[in-house]
């Protein structure tokens, strides 16, 4: 969670690493302690060349873009069934989407229903939708969303079914949020 993501460019192409990816090192730079040499010591992961830099190329550190989404109340969160690092476009692991109460409490629709995950979502991507100070309205969406979850449009055997927004996880959060944007237009 407390990695730091590095953007630095080479050989015409915007290269991301964690900071603590060790790939790119060389054999003997866990002998030497300090982190500048390490930092010398990295290579471009596509020339293989040593990386230098002048002041404008210098590798500038982005946020890490993942959240504890038990963390981040009424919020739209992008996850894998299979853990962050699933999180790509190169296995067959599909994204997974929860919608969390003002509690933390991640509700995602999947082939056995609708659950409610009190864990598993440390790792995730999370679009706050909720301002903290709308005390009334995180009470109206955790009582909403409770409500939604137990509709029938929301059981197992019609998990693959095509919906208004497409189908499974997705069609679950994205219709509770025009549910709620609906609901709240009326207030
Ligand atoms: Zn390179």
């Amino acid at each position: 969670m407390d990695r730091t993501l590095i953007k630095f460019s080479h050989c015409d192409k915007d290269i991301y690493r964690f900071s603590d990816h060790n790939i790119c090192e060389e054999p003997d730079a866990q002998s030497t302690h300090a982190f500048e040499s390490k930092l010398r010591l990295l290579r471009c992961p596509v020339c293989f060349e040593r990386l230098r830099f002048n002041l404008l190329e210098a590798p500038v550190s982005i946020p890490c873009p993942f959240k504890n989404g038990h963390n981040v109340p009424c919020a739209f969160n992008i996850g894998s069934m299979y853990g962050p690092l699933h999180i790509s476009e190169y296995d067959e692991s599909e994204l997974h989407i929860g919608i969390t109460n003002s509690k933390g409490v991640v509700y995602n629709y999947t082939l056995t229903g609708i659950r409610r995950d009190e864990s598993g979502w440390e790792k995730c991507v999370s679009v706050p939708l909720v301002q903290s100070d709308r005390y009334s309205l995180k009470e109206l969406w955790d009582s909403e969303l409770e409500k939604f979850s137990l509709l029938a449009s929301w059981a197992p055997q019609r998990f693959y079914e095509e919906r208004e927004f497409g189908s499974r996880c997705y069609a679950f959060a994205l219709t509770f949020i025009n549910h709620m944007r609906a609901t709240e237009g009326k207030l």
